[in-house]
Formats: C-alpha cells, sequence, structure tokens
C-alpha cells in the first residue's frame, strides 16, 4: 500500500486542520481583540487564567512568554540562584537546564527510569546534598512516572518540587486515592502554550499553576518587572506576559482540550493494538495511576535501527521525530554540569532509541493502519 492511496498526507501535526475546525470562533475571538486594541493584559487574559484554573481545578493560575519563562519564573519565585543546586533530569527538553544556569544555580542531572521516560527516584535521593533546593519533574510524552515518590522525596528532604508539565496539560494522576491534574501536585507548576503542545497558541505562550497565595502574588510581580504598584520595583523581576491575542485563542481552544485529549487516547489505543506482535519496538507503556494526555506517541527501536526505521518511514511519507537524541549532560553547553562525567545510560539508550510517531486528532484511522502497517513492512526489509 502506498500512501497516496490515503486522501491526505500523513502529518506529523495539523495545526491548520485544528484552526479550520474552530474557525467561526477563533477568527471571532481575534477580531474582539484587534477591535478593541487592548493588546497587552486584556480582560482575556485574565479570563483565560480563572477557566484554564477551573478546568485544572487549582487556585492559581499565572499567564507567561512561555513554557520556558514559566520555568524560570517558578525558580525566581522559590529564590533559587547561585549555590543552589536543582535536580533535574538528564532526558528532558533543554529549557530544565537552561533556567538554572541562567539564574546562576547548579544544575544536578538524574538518570531517567526506563518505563516511563521520567527522573528515577531512587537516583534524585542519592544526588541530595544540603545545596539540594529543589527538584523539578518533567512530565515527558503526555504522562508521568513515579511522582509520588518524588513528592515523599521532596518533603523528607524539605525540597521544593517543580512540575514542567508543558507535554502534559489535561493528564491527572491519582495518588493514594486522590487525584488530581499534573501540574497541581508541586510548589508549582509550569506549561507552555507552543502551538504543538497539547492546548497550543499561535505563537508563543505559557503558565505556572500554584495553590499557594503567596507564590502567586510572587509569580506575577516577578512576571512583571517585580512590581506591584506601576514604576514600583520591589523585587528584581523580567518581562514575561501572555499576551491578549493569544488567551483570547486559548479560550476557545481550551473548549477542544478534553477533545482532543480522547481522539489522541483512540489513536494510542489503535497503535498498541496494531504493533503490539511487532517484537523490535518497545511501546509506551501506560503509568496505570496516571489518566495521559498524550503528547507523543513514542515507541523505542531496539538493536540501533531506529535512524533505519524512521528513513524507512519517511519514503513511505511517514513523517516521525526524534524527541530527543541527545542527553542534556551530553550537549555541549551543559557538559561542564557534569564534571564527574557520570554515564546516565538509560538518557543515553533512551536518546538513540526513540522515535515518535504522528498522535493527533486530524489523523484518519485510515491513515494509523497505514503507519501501522509500515512499520510491520520494515521487519521484511
Ligand atoms: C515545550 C517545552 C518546554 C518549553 O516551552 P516553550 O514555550 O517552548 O518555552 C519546556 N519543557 C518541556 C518538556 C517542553 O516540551
Amino acid at each position: 500500500m502506498a500512501n497516496t492511496d490515503l486522501e491526505n498526507p500523513i502529518l506529523m501535526i495539523d495545526l491548520p486542520q485544528q484552526y479550520l475546525q474552530q474557525q467561526t470562533e477563533i477568527d471571532q475571538a481575534i477580531a474582539q481583540v484587534l477591535q478593541k486594541g487592548n493588546f497587552i493584559n486584556g480582560q482575556q487574559v485574565t479570563q483565560f487564567e480563572q477557566q484554564l484554573a477551573n478546568h485544572l481545578q487549582i487556585n492559581h493560575v499565572i499567564g507567561c512568554a512561555n513554557g520556558t519563562d514559566a520555568l524560570q519564573l517558578a525558580l525566581m519565585t522559590l529564590g533559587i540562584g547561585y549555590g543552589d543546586e536543582v535536580i533535574i533530569p538528564a532526558f528532558a527538553y533543554v529549557s530544565v537546564a537552561e533556567v538554572v544556569v541562567l539564574l546562576g544555580a547548579t544544575p544536578v542531572f538524574v538518570d531517567i527510569e526506563n518505563d516511563y521516560f521520567f527522573i528515577d527516584v531512587k537516583k534524585v535521593k542519592k544526588a541530595i546534598t544540603p545545596k539540594t533546593k529543589a527538584i523539578i519533574a518533567v512530565h515527558l510524552f503526555g504522562q508521568t512516572g513515579n511522582l509520588a515518590g518524588l513528592i515523599d522525596l521532596a518533603v523528607e528532604n524539605d525540597l521544593f518540587l517543580i512540575e514542567d508539565n508543558a507535554q502534559a496539560l489535561g493528564a491527572s494522576l491519582s495518588i493514594n486515592g486522590e487525584t488530581k491534574y499534573l501540574g497541581n501536585w508541586g510548589h508549582l507548576g509550569c506549561t507552555s502554550f507552543f502551538p504543538t503542545k497539547n492546548l497550543g497558541c499561535f505563537g508563543d505562550g505559557g503558565a505556572l499553576f500554584t495553590s499557594i497565595p503567596d507564590f502567586e502574588n510572587k509569580t506575577r510581580m516577578i512576571a512583571s518587572h517585580g512590581q506591584l504598584v506601576k514604576y514600583q520595583h520591589d523585587l528584581v523581576g523580567i518581562n514575561s506576559r501572555l499576551d491578549t491575542l493569544q488567551a483570547a485563542i486559548l479560550q476557545v481552544r481550551l473548549k477542544y482540550l478534553n477533545a482532543q485529549k480522547e481522539a489522541k487516547e483512540a489513536i494510542y489505543q489503535q497503535y498498541c493494538e496494531g504493533l503490539k506482535k511487532v517484537h523490535f519496538i518497545i511501546l509506551p507503556k501506560q503509568n496505570p495511576n496516571c489518566q495521559p494526555a498524550w503528547h507523543q506517541f513514542t515507541i523505542q527501536v531496539k538493536n540501533q535501527n531506529r535512524d533505519k526505521l524512521k528513513a524507512y518511514l519517511a519514503k513511505k511519507e511517514i513523517p516521525t521525530m526524534v524527541y530527543y537524541h541527545i542527553p542534556l549532560p551530553a550537549q555541549l553547553a551543559y557538559k561542564l554540569y557534569n564534571p564527574k562525567q557520570v554515564n546516565f545510560a538509560i538518557a543515553q539508550q533512551t536518546a538513540n532509541s526513540v522515535l515518535s510517531l504522528p498522535i493527533h486528532s486530524g489523523l484518519t484511522h485510515k491513515q494509523v493502519n497505514y503507519i501501522i502497517a509500515s512499520i510491520k513492512d520494515f521487519e521484511n526489509e
């Protein structure tokens, strides 16, 4: 079967299709902002913050300019800086390492575990020193791992816990019978509204979550040049705002978050069913305590065959992506923060084997079947 049998090309993600589905509402929302001209701190920002807070059942949502800023604002709110150590996973998006270093603190890398690409809690325990101030948990690809264990460790050692929830907005986790959305378990949660994320805007955007009122106030101040009163700067801050236009778009997009989550869950199930007998790959395992909001469908390809499979699928017009091909401590910019040259074996093996397949609400059943069939064909090459 060739891809030409399908009506439409397969895309990694289909942003125009998502827009067209919501076009009337989005165009209206944009027009309202343009007609009012309230581009900065318009009422849509506060409204959206409140709507997202309701959706996530959290007290405070604070919009900001992007997900990386959200992480930086979280660290600044907690007063983290020179002399402090922050524990982060060796396999994650670069933002977590970047913001720690930019604030003059020291990133301490810890390897991940095999099942959920989540920081290995046993190894976190060994990495704690008297200088450790915080741990950043990164929920990759739409779910989490042993966040419960990490929370226990943070409590025992009096550490702050920040959640990087840029990839798992809408996912929830149950711990001892209590269920909360991811991003709500730590002292501060961070997310991104980058266009391809679970809840994406039409440019950059981000937000922080907290249930602690003091943190909400401080984060808002820092995101606004350290001021509560205009032109009166009590703290050193930054300028990080969610634009009114993006907030207005997000108000519309939020209404479809659950439907998109369900569409992706169905594709997850279809992939798992179709690929379960394919022995040269490892399927993304679902954490039994987590209700995921799939951001990626990330398989691991055995026997160093990842790049070959990727190229094979590309020939069949199936796009795939590698998130991420270099562990953070192996990156040129961050090598010096691994002075003892610790071997992050799982992070490295993961970086060598991961391959993300298309998963989005615009994919048809037929297209997913074609992807499944093509992966099976690879075996007969
Ligand atoms: C996208 C992403 C970020 C950064 O978000 P931006 O809005 O692009 O700054 C941080 N962490 C993770 C895990 C991400 O996927």
